[in-house]
């Protein structure tokens, strides 16, 4: 069996992850913006070997990645960590049959969920998944809660007899997954400890933390149901209001909100203004035409500012994207002294925080005490 060649798929350092599913065309969105440039597309959905199929035949040469999110429907345990197990050929036949390393598609290894402190399902899921073909890569999924003080030590000990290979992490929760103090220290601690590290479903601010330092590779979802990964079992987003509009990025911000509150944040400011889109970025109909330009104006945007964190020496990553947030905290001052209600993200304070010399906090107001 040819091998596949790992380093070289993973010359691109981040990705988008998207799935057909969506109803804001996510998916061609994000195929068009990946076959353009020097990201991957990773493809989320238990139809992902179809799509990839398909994709592939439209867009030659485009950088692939696909998982079937076996861990967001299946728990691990010692006996059965990985998914398709029943497959007449076992696991490993499974991703041959429909990954064949010839076809040149990534695919994350199939694992099912650890739950919170289940070590013996973890250390199975690592055993197992080493002996999985080349263009797989070994998966844990598992609480975000693992990255807590208490597991912490011991989640990293399990999974440091593992690093000869790049694997992929994903950190789920019922909601918002990675937005603790703790959990966020816990991801650069991970970096720290564990050489090749990927994270397939963060949102831009913890892929750009993550990137700054050491990361191998990032997947920022193209929605926020793949920024934010769900334990099996947890509910959705319960049905879609009507007034519903996807989160915008606003890169001098560092936010991630919905249009209707920057139209709030800037009622007495000039709207802020994406040149390549060509258009205000607080105003925006329900219309799914105005949804989809908001995924293309995010994917844009987020490709942009991992860009300008890349271009600089890998040394001076982490310092220059801290002066960065830095800056968008101070931009939220100023809207602040305007009459705007406005709170800060909690990531971007709580990264704030992590960074400050004199270990601070932050009020939601942004304000240091
Ligand atoms: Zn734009």
């Amino acid at each position: 069996m040819d091998s596949f060649n790992m380093d070289a798929a993973l010359a691109n350092r981040w990705g988008f992850a998207a799935s057909e599913t969506s109803h804001c065309d996510e998916l061609p969105t994000s195929t068009t913006h990946c076959a353009a440039g020097t990201a991957t597309l990773l493809v989320s959905s238990s139809k992902a070997s179809e799509e990839t199929a398909r994709i592939q035949r439209q867009r030659h040469g485009l950088d692939l990645m696909a998982d079937h999110r076996a861990w967001g429907r299946e728990k691990a345990t010692p006996e059965r960590p990985l998914s398709f197990d029943e497959d007449i050929f076992g696991t490993t036949g499974w991703c041959e049959f429909n990954y064949p390393v010839t076809r040149g598609v990534r695919v994350l290894g199939p694992s099912r969920f650890v739950k919170f402190n289940d070590f013996a399902s973890l250390r199975a899921v690592l055993e197992t998944s080493a002996d999985l073909p080349s263009n797989v890569i070994p998966t844990v999924a598992t609480e975000a809660r693992m990255l807590n003080v208490a597991p912490r030590a011991r989640f990293l000990d399990t999974i440091a007899h593992y690093q000869h290979r790049p694997t992929a992490f994903v950190f789920a929760d019922k909601d918002h997954p990675l937005e603790t103090y703790v959990r966020l220290a816990g991801i650069r601690q991970l970096l720290d400890t564990h050489p090749r590290v990927l994270l397939p479903y963060v949102e831009p601010l913890v892929a750009s933390d993550a990137l700054a330092h050491g990361a191998e590779w990032v997947g920022i979802g193209a929605s926020s149901a793949r920024r934010f990964p769900k334990r099996p079992g947890d509910k959705g987003g319960g049905p879609v209001s009507k007034g519903y509009l996807p989160g915008l990025f606003l890169r001098d911000y560092l936010e991630f909100r919905s249009p209707e509150v920057y139209a709030e944040w800037f009622a007495n400011s000039a709207s802020p203004v994406c040149g390549r889109c060509s258009r205000a970025l607080d105003l925006f109909s329900t219309s799914p035409t105005d949804k989809a330009a908001i995924v293309r104006h995010n994917i844009h945007a987020m490709h942009e500012f991992l860009t300008a964190l890349m271009e600089q020496p890998a040394a001076d990553r982490a310092a220059w994207l801290n002066g960065v947030r830095v800056e968008a905290l101070d931009r939220h001052l100023v809207l602040a002294q305007r009459g705007g209600a406005i709170r800060t993200g909690e990531t971007l304070r709580l990264l704030l925080e992590l960074d400050d010399p004199q270990m601070r906090r932050l009020s939601p107001a942004g304000i240091w005490s």
